[in-house]
């Protein structure tokens, strides 16, 4: 999870937003940047597969990485690190798989 924090480090010295709107400013930032990615992939429904650009890919990848500067931007006004957000989304994430396949499971064992 290194990596995130590394990530978070550099994206912070591009940060620049007045102090008075540290969260706020991230925050709808982040939610304006998701919705363009909606939208790249919105227009990839509306066109069909014939009409994409080459570079599809990459534009929503683009806007992948808005959402991440976001991200970065938003835990570093709430004194959070990326790695730890990460790491307890992984936890959360794998837990909840783990916990949906044990009902499964359960549900589905004849005893
Ligand atoms: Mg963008």
């Amino acid at each position: 999870m290194s990596d995130f924090n590394s990530y978070q480090r550099s994206a912070s010295k591009t940060a620049i937003y007045p102090d008075e709107h540290r969260i706020l400013y991230p925050a709808l930032g982040l939610a304006g940047e998701a919705g363009e990615v909606a939208n790249k992939v919105k227009k990839l429904v509306r066109d069909g597969p014939d009409k994409r650009p080459d570079t599809w890919r990459e534009d929503i990848a683009s806007e992948i990485g808005d959402v991440l500067w976001y991200c970065a931007a938003l835990a570093t006004d709430l004194n959070l690190t990326l790695g730890m957000i990460a790491a307890q989304n992984e936890i959360k994430t794998v837990g909840k798989k783990r916990g949906r396949y044990n009902r499964w499971v359960r549900r589905h064992t004849i005893v």
